[in-house]
């Protein structure tokens, strides 16, 4: 075997020429970080983009999540999913609340809404549901049960950058949404991160947060944090997002053929995308069924022994890690679809720059040719 690996997904970079001016420009005004000029720019490209009216860049997704409970001043109990990146759990660890995992939906594999009732509790203050695979949410829904609660509702948008439907863009539901801009992700700034919010005195809450606390040069209002963007992460997102709407139409691309290609072999379960939504086609997601000719374990050796890395996301789910395995909600009779699903998916890669022989070489190992 003298092909090179193939990853789950290759960082999209634009051509390198396009930044050089940019950096020209940092390097003269020497303005750094603290909400310069380009991370001004991107806040305004990404709202005119995404079609929101408020968004604040964070230095990740991470961060992010933790200063959206502390702007929404979330307590005790939050309504959550075990099927996602742990990044979402810990956000809740972090700032001392507890999750209680509710089980996901067998076909979205997004938080089952008509599970949410049964786990509320005196305590519980909020949700905090993962478009997954930026597949939406049942955002009305999930609404309803907020509204009669009295919940507050936090998207993990870690995946939906993009999503939009008839309605507009997924990130305007709920009360604060998180995009990541990891190298990863579909849109990359290196590192890099978003909160969308509904209200401008949310937003600057939200600014306040993510730098310290600090209004203005004397007086700190909270205990913020260092979320800031730096100016090189920003000036390589206001390029980034030229080259967006080809990086995912080739993503659209890669994923129309796996879906041709794969949709006859027997065993395998392919998700049906939202007909009312526009994907960004951030992931490539197969489920294996018993009647599959291997495990699923034994097809991602197979894929990995052929230099194709697949990854099985979501796999161990969040509330089968040890730190997690404790809460009374992670008991696996309480998830059975995640636990089922977590050991069924392997996700293929899917990235602009995909090599047509590469996907090739990985539908003919998955169609077991
Ligand atoms: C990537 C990811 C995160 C974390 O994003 P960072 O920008 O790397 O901090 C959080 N949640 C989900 C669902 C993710 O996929």
């Amino acid at each position: 075997m003298n092909d090179r690996p193939v990853y789950v997904t290759r960082p999209y970079l634009p051509p390198l020429e396009e930044l050089l001016p940019h950096l020209r420009e940092i390097w003269e005004g020497r303005v750094l970080t603290n909400g310069g000029p380009f991370h001004q720019r991107l806040e305004q490209a990404l709202a005119e983009y995404l079609n929101v009216k408020y968004i604040s860049l964070f230095n990740n997704a991470t961060i992010a999540l933790l200063t959206s409970l502390q702007a929404m001043r979330v307590t005790g109990d939050v309504i959550t999913t075990p099927y996602s990146f742990v990044a979402t759990a810990h956000s809740l660890l972090w700032n001392n609340l507890n999750p209680v995992f509710v089980d996901i939906d067998r076909e979205t594999l997004n938080i089952d809404p008509s599970r949410i009732d049964k786990a509320v509790t005196k305590e519980t203050s909020a949700i905090l549901p993962v478009h997954c695979y930026g597949n939406p949410c049942d955002v009305v829904r999930i609404q309803e049960i907020a509204d009669f609660y009295n919940l507050r509702v936090i998207y993990d948008a870690a995946h939906a950058f993009g999503v939009a439907g008839p309605g507009g863009s997924i990130l305007q539901y709920g009360d604060l949404s998180v995009l990541s801009f990891h190298a990863t992700k579909v849109f990359n700034t290196f590192e890099g991160g978003a909160i969308v919010s509904q209200s401008e005195k949310m937003k600057k809450h939200i600014d306040h947060l993510r730098n310290f606390g600090f209004v203005d040069e004397v007086t700190v209002v909270a205990a913020g944090i260092n979320g800031k963007m730096s100016e090189f992460n920003a000036a390589l997102g206001c390029v980034q997002i030229r080259h967006i709407d080809a990086a995912i139409r080739r993503r659209r691309d890669i994923e129309e053929r796996y879906r041709t290609e794969l949709r006859a072999v027997k065993g395998i379960r392919l998700l049906n995308p939202s007909d009312n939504y526009s994907g960004n086609h951030s992931y490539f997601p197969i489920l294996i069924n018993d009647d599959y000719q291997i495990s699923r374990d034994a097809l991602y050796e197979r894929l990995r022994s052929n230099g194709i890395m697949a990854r099985r996301y979501f796999f161990p789910l969040i509330s089968n890690i040890p730190m997690y395995r404790g809460f009374p909600s992670a008991d696996i009779a309480n998830l059975p679809v995640a636990n089922e699903i977590s050991a069924r998916v392997i996700c293929l890669p899917i990235y602009p720059d995909l090599q047509s022989a590469d996907q090739g070489r990985i539908i003919r190992i998955v169609a077991g040719d």
